[in-house]
């Protein structure tokens, strides 16, 4: 096991009617600025929650944080937040708007233009937030994470501040998700464990079984929800995956490896395509290329996910592959770089831009830009 430091601060608040509580958890005589997406919060009832919760408080709206939120409609919350003087945010929406937020926190605390922050990778200066969480998938409601894109230049990367000081999570507003977005929420709920899961085998037998438990959970549920997505219990174990996915709890002491999101990344930023779409078509690339090397978890995998027991080596680590393919399929997702018209001219550029990063992925940071290459061409 590697040496580790951990702490997550984000109060989790969890369940129905809990939006209810929300000014309790804010200081009294804060500036607040409540950032909202594209309008789905005024449809499904949580906006009017939202606003009977804050009554009596100062209180400033910035709407229209895209998904994969951008630098450029960013850079106008930021502004009116230093405008306002806001000393406190709260980020209404999916992963989207929390991640967009996260930006803004730091933004409101930095004099230059906030893209510098983007390009750092990392700011601590931060407003504190809170959130209310409409999408399960990203797990930034618990975590320091957020994904920032720029239109001009089709770029999109990580950027690390603070994590948020408390987050909602009540299952029944997520009754509105449409039933894509459901799927690529389950898969990138998935694919977050996989980066964390599927490194190298034996360094802790407790992470394993956590990782796993998560696995099986999201598979048992997945099918449940196509049936009714209107199903609290089912809602809220899905709500839970995947925050615990990517808090930092099952990546205690042991490898990370990112090299599916990093690539999957460069997809949206040139495609527009939707985060968890890009993840399935590239995860099993990923284990194709990278199979010899992560033989050993992927029979691990296999065995315990898949109750894969006979066979050589090679055929249950493809089975392995395979069963993880067939489960992204039965989301009603695409699997290939094909079925989404994206042919050699987006390797070639994807290739290009690695190349010119210098990329190192992966655990080892062995996945460059050639390796990647690799792996887009088994998407194909
Ligand atoms: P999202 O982009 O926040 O939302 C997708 C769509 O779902 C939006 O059009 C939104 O509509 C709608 N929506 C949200 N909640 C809804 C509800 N309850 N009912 C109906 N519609 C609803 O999706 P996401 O998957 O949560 O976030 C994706 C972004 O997060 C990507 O940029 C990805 O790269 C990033 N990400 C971040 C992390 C991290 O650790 N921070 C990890 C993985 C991915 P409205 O806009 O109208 O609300
Ligand atoms: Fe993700």
């Amino acid at each position: 096991m590697n040496n580790f430091s951990f702490q997550n601060p984000t109060r989790l608040i969890f369940g129905d009617g809990m939006i209810a509580s929300l000014s309790k958890e804010i200081p009294a005589g804060k500036k607040i600025m409540v950032t909202f997406g594209g309008g789905s919060v005024k449809k499904n009832g949580v906006y009017d929650q939202v606003i009977k919760a804050l009554e009596g408080r100062i209180v400033t709206e910035f709407w229209g944080i895209e998904a994969n939120p951008t630098i450029e409609t960013l850079r106008k919350a930021i502004a009116l937040g230093k405008e306002k003087q806001i000393d406190f945010l709260l980020a209404v929406g999916g992963g989207s708007v929390l991640d967009g937020t996260k930006l803004i926190s730091s933004g409101l605390l930095y004099d230059g233009d906030a893209w510098d922050l983007v390009k750092k990778g990392y700011y601590p200066e931060s407003v504190p937030m809170g959130t209310v969480l409409t999408l399960p998938a990203t797990g930034s409601e618990m975590n320091s994470g957020a994904v920032i894109s720029r239109i001009e230049t089709h770029e999109k990367y990580p950027f690390y501040s603070n994590y948020p000081v408390f987050s909602i999570l009540d299952p029944k507003v997520t009754f509105t998700l449409p039933d894509f977005q459901i799927a690529c929420g389950i898969a990138d709920t998935f694919v977050h464990v996989m980066e964390q899961y599927m490194t190298s085998p034996g360094q802790s037998r407790l992470m394993d079984r956590w990782a796993e438990s998560i696995l099986a959970s999201l598979i048992e549920i997945a099918p449940k929800i196509k049936e009714n997505k209107t199903n609290y219990d089912l809602m809220a174990d899905f709500m839970l995956c995947a925050t615990m996915a990517l808090n930092g709890f099952i990546s205690m002491g042991v490898n990370n490896d990112w090299a599916t999101h990093m690539i999957g990344h460069e997809l949206t930023a040139l495609h527009g395509l939707t985060h968890g779409a890009t993840l399935v078509i590239v995860l099993p690339g990923t284990l194709r290329v990278l199979a010899t090397k992560k033989q050993d978890k992927l029979l691990q995998y296999g065995e315990r996910i898949w109750g894969i027991t006979s066979g050589t080596t090679e055929e249950r680590v493809a089975l392995a592959i395979k069963k993880t393919e067939d489960f992204f399929r039965s989301l009603g997702l695409h699997t290939r770089l094909s079925e989404e018209n994206i042919g050699d001219a987006t390797i070639d550029e994807i290739t290009r831009r690695f190349t010119e990063r210098n990329v190192a992925f992966g655990e080892d940071r062995d996945v460059t830009a050639q390796v990647a290459r690799e792996i887009l061409i088994s998407c194909k």
